[in-house]
């Protein structure tokens, strides 16, 4: 008889997630996830934790939507969610500038796809009509490239990412809305990245009927536990005349759980999938914690101290290409350029988890998600020179320091 091998229990250690997502988990939020009781999925309280999870999230996200509510699972489940009532032959124009938003239109294409579309290249379907307009790394989706693509191909649907993490550069979602708007386009939007960290209000957006976004990222949640959607009224009223292909990821089955119900609050939700009592202790303190330091308010720090790692990894001699609040995206100095790889793989060794990018070219991602003080940019910081100097790019060290200095004048004062 062979005996089973049975390994030892799992040990993961502390690291700290300086990458675009996910994020460093609050640590609030971990003792919800562990201090919450025993309890099934129809348990009053798991009942009532949902709804107010649906009305905070409501607030967080700056809707009176009624369809807002949380997908389980990470980012792409919200995004299966999104994309489900798009049918095979639905006309769709879906504006790519990097590695998620290339996955988004991947996801846009099979459901679009045909069965004969499928069998010719399972997959990687490519129905005729779904138009991908790539803008190449590294660039914004503009207003011009948006409205040419909208007036041309006159699509049912257009999808873009808000914040496109790949590349780490910000698109224009004004002029995105406007032209859905002006075309009679449903817009539909990948907000993984940017909800919980830009300043924005969806209902600001009425060209935009779908939101998407993730538990991890500017949520600050833990990952996998609930991916945040949010749908206007107009889409839900197509999926109401067209239906879609899903049970699990059916807007309107989905929602019921959250006691969203024949397009109306109810006292209490009904049963759509075995939901975690952990799992929703989570996301409300997690959706606490966002409403109580404040939309615009974090948006600020995000803002404040992205400005500080940007301008002490330019001192380090790095050039910076993105534009986002959340993750520095950048090129290494000359002296150790082509070997991003073997920097990033360095750093995560040391248990500082960096990136790099996963679409070519091939830069280092460097995120501060959760990481919002002087003291946490400046660790990153000093641990990224660190690294670069074991690599041999001899820099000097007191350059960032006083960078740094520069941008916190109040908390650090200079030597
Ligand atoms: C992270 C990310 C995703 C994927 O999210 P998962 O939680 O990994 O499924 C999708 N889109 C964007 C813009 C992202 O940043």
């Amino acid at each position: 008889m062979t005996e089973a091998v049975i390994p030892p229990q799992l040990a993961i250690p502390e690291t700290l997630a300086a990458g675009p997502g996910p994020g460093n988990t609050d640590a609030r939020v971990l003792a919800a996830f562990a201090n919450a009781g025993l309890a099934d999925h129809m348990q009053a309280d798991v009942l009532r934790g949902m709804v107010e999870c649906k009305l905070m999230l409501r607030k967080v996200w700056g809707t009176r939507n009624i369809h807002t509510f949380g997908v389980a699972g990470t980012g792409f489940s919200g995004l299966d969610c999104l994309f489900s009532a798009i049918l095979p032959g639905d006309r769709v124009v879906a504006f790519v500038n990097g590695t998620f938003s290339g996955i988004d239109a991947l996801s846009i294409r099979m459901k679009a796809a045909s069965r004969e579309d499928l069998a010719a290249d399972p997959m990687n379907p490519k129905p005729a009509s779904v138009t991908v307009v790539n803008v190449p790394h590294g660039q914004s989706v503009t207003e011009e490239v948006i409205e040419a693509a909208l007036a041309e191909h006159k699509p049912l649907w257009a999808f873009m990412a808000h914040w496109e993490t790949g590349s780490g550069r910000t698109n224009d979602i004004r002029a995105f809305s406007d032209a859905c708007e002006r075309h009679g386009v449903m817009g539909l939007v990948d907000a993984v990245s940017s909800l919980g960290v830009a300043d924005f209000a969806i209902d600001d957006y009425p060209g935009v009927v779908g939101w998407a976004s993730c538990p991890q990222k500017g949520v600050l949640c833990l990952p996998l536990t609930y991916a945040p959607v949010s749908f206007s009224d107009r889409y839900i009223s197509h999926l109401h005349a067209n239906g879609c292909h899903s049970y699990v990821h059916h807007p309107v089955l989905e929602a019921r759980h959250w006691a969203i119900i024949d397009g109306k609050d109810a006292a209490a939700g009904s049963y759509h999938r075995t939901h975690s009592g952990y799992a929703v202790a989570a996301f409300h303190e997690a959706l606490r914690i966002n409403l109580q330091h404040g939309r615009a308010e974090k948006a600020r720090d995000y803002a404040r101290h992205e400005a500080a790692l940007r301008a002490a990894v330019t001192a380090l001699g790095c050039d910076v290409t993105s534009d986002m609040t959340s993750l520095v995206v950048l090129n290494l100095p000359p002296a150790l350029a082509g070997r991003e790889k073997e920097l990033v793989q360095t750093c995560r060794a040391r248990d500082f988890g960096i990136w790099p990018t996963l679409s070519e070219p091939v830069q280092v991602r460097i995120g501060i998600l959760n990481q919002l003080s002087p003291a946490a940019i400046t660790d990153i910081v000093g641990r990224f020179a660190a690294v670069m100097n074991e690599m041999g790019a001899g820099v000097d060290p007191g350059l960032a320091q006083r960078a740094l200095q520069a941008q916190y004048p109040a908390e650090m004062a200079a030597e």
